[in-house]
């Protein structure tokens, strides 16, 4: 594939329809992870700008969630299918601002076609029901109404899937989004709207916005307009914006961090676990809210596992997301790099061992190894602070209960793993597990038609199944007769 940084878009904000550049705007570069290198400006969206896309959403409201579930379908079923012609311009934006190799920017791609395409269909079948009256000649009906203009915070790990959850479920349910995605990956969420204007959404229905996060979900949730908000990202900055949620009694869909636990018994295979995992773990850097983390291993295997599982991540192969040969791509951006040092040093402080990894790599990008810690203490930071990056930690246990002690010890809970050969021990560990998701003996804890969100500090709220559009819907009460 040819692709070079000329390919790279000039940045625009979409406002009311209309495509805006930077013009005297305030303005941040982009960069490029694996070189360093400035793709482009993103222009700062001022509170003008983000006034008139309120205004715009105001109005769009009216018309769009007029326009029949039938037709919102053939729209977002047409964004599905362009998506799917268009993978090979857009996955090379997300591997130039981003990092991941073209191989996962094209699954990427795949994923988020198939993300609106069950939205498409689901769209259609946000039925209300009827209730049986207490008295004769009376209906009680019940009906679902689009909950009104959504925005939408986006963080820069999987642009365009996030992009598909959020925008998705936003329009197959008739509302109207201002869209934020991360400054640090504009372009995917560019090629993703050009494609959703292409397919018939409306003017104002879909709107992006770039600039200071902090004064745009401000600006955006202070305003009554907004009657949904849906954030992927931090915990710190999910709880500031469900606080600024207060203000305006906005509805909140919160898909935070997490560090999820994998509980590896003593009689799985540990060659086939292994594999899994680190393919698993090391897939977008570990840039992934449910990347598989604390490794509970049980005794008798945990030597063993920890052996394996360190040769094959450093067997991975680093580098350019565009060279075939690549496994792993840098890290998005330096703090995940800096945070990444910061959590072994710390391991090391304390007397971890430092089995795989632990350094950066090279003086330019933002390249980390791939690393495996083990024998840290319980408090150790790497333990306790979601490493979104490269890191996996091993942790020994004995007992089933010792391992779900440790899992449910923090105050996360997004995805849990579970490998075992042993019915039992998997109903127990399944049914104690805090969390939101749990895979066992496979690796995939969501799936566009599968409800996905966590509990405690992961979040509340689920992206994606039926409950995805749910979010998206407000409960009206009819009864009808005298
Ligand atoms: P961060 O918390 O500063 O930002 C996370 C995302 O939220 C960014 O895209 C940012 O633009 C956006 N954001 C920040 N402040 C905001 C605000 N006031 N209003 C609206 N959006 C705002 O952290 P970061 O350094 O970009 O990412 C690191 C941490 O974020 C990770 O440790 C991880 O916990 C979390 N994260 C989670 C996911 C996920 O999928 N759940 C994805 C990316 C990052």
């Amino acid at each position: 594939m040819d692709i070079s940084v000329a390919t790279y878009p000039e940045i625009k904000l979409l406002l009311d329809g209309e495509w805006i550049a930077a013009g005297e705007r305030k303005s941040q570069p982009v960069i490029n992870p694996s070189t360093g290198e400035v793709l482009a400006q993103v222009p700062h969206a001022s509170a003008s700008d983000l006034d008139r896309a309120l205004a715009a959403a105001d109005r769009a409201f009216a018309s769009w969630r007029a326009t029949s579930a039938y037709d919102r379908r053939r729209i977002l079923g047409r964004v599905a299918d362009l998506l799917r012609e268009r993978a090979t311009e857009i996955a090379p934006l997300t591997v130039l601002e981003q990092g991941k190799p073209l191989a996962e920017a094209m699954a990427d791609v795949a994923t988020a076609a198939d993300m609106f395409e069950w939205f498409a269909e689901e769209g259609r079948r946000a039925y209300g029901r009827l209730i049986p009256p207490r008295e004769a000649g009376r209906r009680m009906l019940v009906t679902l109404e689009p909950v009104g203009p959504v925005a939408a915070f986006a963080p820069w790990n999987v642009p365009a899937i996030t992009m598909s959850r959020k925008v998705g479920a936003s329009l197959a349910a008739g509302c109207p989004v201002i869209y934020k995605p991360s400054e640090e990956t504009p372009a995917t969420a560019m090629a993703v709207a050009r494609i959703l204007i292409e397919a018939g959404v409306p003017e104002g229905v879909l709107q992006i916005v770039l600039g200071d996060p902090d004064m745009i979900s401000r600006h955006l949730m202070g305003s009554p307009i907004i009657r949904k908000v849906t954030f992927t990202g931090s915990t710190p900055v999910g709880r500031q914006l469900a606080r600024l949620s207060a203000e305006n009694l906005q509805r909140l869909t919160m898909e935070l961090g997490g560090h999820a636990p994998v509980l590896v018994f003593d009689d799985v295979d540990i060659e086939t676990t292994v594999r899994g995992a680190v393919a698993t773990k090391f897939r977008n850097t570990g840039q992934i809210c449910t990347a598989p983390t604390r490794f509970l291993v049980q005794d008798a295997i945990a030597e063993r596992f920890t052996e394996a599982f360190a040769e094959a991540a450093r067997n991975l192969k680093v580098g350019d997301g565009f060279d075939p040969a690549t496994q792993m791509g840098p890290c998005a951006n330096p703090r995940r790099v800096e945070a990444m040092e910061r959590l072994v040093a710390d391991a090391e402080a304390r007397g971890g061992r430092v089995v795989t990894g632990g350094k950066r790599i090279g003086n330019a990008g933002c390249y980390f190894e791939p690393t495996v810690l083990a024998d840290l203490p319980d408090d150790a930071l790497a333990m306790t602070t979601e490493p979104f990056g490269p890191m996996a930690i091993v942790r020994r246990f004995s007992t089933l209960d010792e391992a779900i002690g440790v899992a449910n010890s923090l105050r996360y809970g997004l995805a849990g793993y579970i490998h075992s050969t042993s019915a039992a021990r998997i109903a127990r560990a399944s049914e104690a597990l805090n969390v939101g998701c749990i895979a066992v003996n496979n690796w995939q804890v969501s799936a566009p038609e599968t409800p996905f969100g966590g509990v405690g500090d992961s979040g509340y709220g689920s992206e994606g199944g039926l409950e995805g559009l749910q979010a998206y819907l407000a409960i009206k009460f009819i009864h009808e007769g005298a």
